[in-house]
């Protein structure tokens, strides 16, 4: 059910607005139809008793030889006049049929004041076709075409003799009025622009909220929401902001605190390193100089962490070709291998520094736990892909999302001592983000790590 809900509120709403409208509308037409129907109804009746209180009073007035040649001169399509018993009519069970019956008496009693006593049942136009026609001979059924609702009005003359009247009412059905529909028509079409409009304005302002918290979540300096519009809206987009300004507050202070923390370590691992070179004994000297190397290492990574948050690196356009083809060179350097396949179409305007970091931390993890490396590279209309595939183990499926964790390692680099922080994949989607991209990571179905680096093209 849920889910052939259309799933935008702007269509929901439409769907809400619309739905109950044209039902509200279909209800009314309805309830006027019925009542016009009802106002036909009741001025035919009036026509109908009309004529048969004229006929009783004339009936009264002839004397008993000329009546049958006027009940002859009567009889019509909607109305048949007979003279003597004929056995009663078959009530119907209909109850519309019956509340009209009622009212026909009713607007007889009125037209004859109120004598003499006047019997109306709503009868079967079938039966009573047959039964007039077995008691008066010449009778053509055909005469009368199948009716609806039909009436026999049964009653004495004052000199005793019964008359029955049977009223076929016309089974004309009237047509809709057209001006009636053509109203409707201009109405729902107003209601339906106004509401789409009404709607269009109400969704709006959500959709820009929603994308400039996108854009939060991937550039925490982006500019500001504008704070116009309705009370709600502005409102919004003032907390929006007031929330904006005290996150990069915060990430300001948390990033400072830090950088100065690991900044102020340097020096002392400087002095300590100074006294470590005056150790005596060789196998002290170098464990100690190791440690301290690492633990400057690690200040320096964390330095470069803090920085990806909040890096003021003007943006640049880059050959990312020649950047892997010289990252590919320093890799043969030091004798690991790295294989580049691929173009990229135009050159890619990006922090060139945070780029090369980025780049370099994928392809030091691929020759560092895969062995080798391969870099493909896709340019497309609207994102450039660097893919950096290696050899190695690959990442449990479960640890695929952690290894972006600061400081977060797998057991195995862990225990295998190979070195590092830990920090390397976070700098690294880091920076993906700073530029709009991001970067992801999957096992391949050969064995080994693939890493995506996606980065949107903007035409
Ligand atoms: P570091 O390499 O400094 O430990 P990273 O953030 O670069 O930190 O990587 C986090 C962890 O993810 C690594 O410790 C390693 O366990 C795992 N990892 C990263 N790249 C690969 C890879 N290509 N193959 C297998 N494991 C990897």
């Amino acid at each position: 059910m849920m889910r052939l809900l259309p799933q935008s509120l702007f269509s929901r709403m439409v769907l809400i607005l619309l739905g109950g409208l044209i039902l509200v509308q279909s209800i009314s037409v309805v309830f006027h139809l019925r009542e016009r129907d009802r106002l036909l109804f009741h001025s035919n009746s009036m026509e109908s008793a009309q004529r048969i209180a004229d006929a009783i009073r004339m009936l009264n007035s002839l004397a008993s030889a000329d009546r049958q040649k006027f009940v002859t001169a009567l009889n019509s399509p909607t109305l048949l006049v007979s003279l003597g018993v004929i056995p009663s009519s078959q009530a119907l069970q209909n109850p519309e049929a019956h509340d009209q019956a009622d009212s026909f008496r009713m607007m007889l009693g009125d037209l004859l004041g109120g004598t003499p006593p006047i019997e109306v049942v709503a009868s079967d136009p079938e039966w009573r076709l047959g039964q007039l026609s077995a008691n008066t001979p010449g009778l053509a059924r055909n005469t009368f075409p199948q009716k609806k609702n039909a009436f026999t009005v049964e009653t004495r003359l004052q000199d005793g003799t019964v008359v029955s009247f049977d009223v076929f009412p016309s089974d004309e059905t009237f047509p809709l009025p057209r001006r009636l529909l053509l109203n409707l028509q201009i109405l729902l079409a107003a209601v339906i622009i106004l509401s789409l409009l009404a709607v269009r304005l109400a969704t709006r302002p959500l959709n820009t909220l929603a994308s400039a918290a996108e854009k939060l979540g991937k550039d925490i300096n982006s500019p500001p929401l504008i704070e116009t519009g309705p009370t709600e809206v502005r409102r919004a987009a003032h907390a929006f902001n007031t929330m904006q300004s005290r996150l990069v507050n915060y990430i300001q202070d948390r990033t400072r605190i830090l950088a100065a923390m690991s900044h102020d370590l340097k020096t002392p691992i400087t002095r300590l390193r100074l006294r470590a070179e005056l150790l005596e004994d060789d196998d002290h000297r170098i464990r100690f100089v190791k440690d301290l190397e690492e633990m400057e290492f690690m200040v320096t990574a964390t330095l470069d962490f803090m920085r990806g948050v909040d890096n003021p690196e003007p943006v640049q356009p880059m050959d990312i070709m020649a950047l892997l083809e010289s990252l590919q060179a320093d890799a043969a350097e030091i004798g690991q291998q790295v294989c580049l396949d691929g173009v990229a179409a135009r050159p890619y305007p990006c922090k060139p520094a945070a780029m090369k970091r980025c780049l370099g931390n994928l392809i030091d993890n691929a020759v560092k736990y895969g062995k080798n490396a391969t870099i493909t590279v896709d340019d497309h209309h609207k994102q450039l892909q660097i893919h950096i595939l290696d050899n190695g183990q690959g990442i449990p499926e479960a640890e695929l999302e952690r290894v972006f964790e600061p400081f977060y390692r797998l057991e195995s680099s862990r225990s295998r001592d190979t070195g590092g922080t830990g920090l390397g994949l976070g700098i690294a989607r880091n920076i993906a983000q700073m530029h709009g991209g991001d970067l992801l990571l999957r096992n391949r179905p050969c064995g080994g790590l693939e890493a995506i680096l996606t980065l949107p093209r903007r035409s």
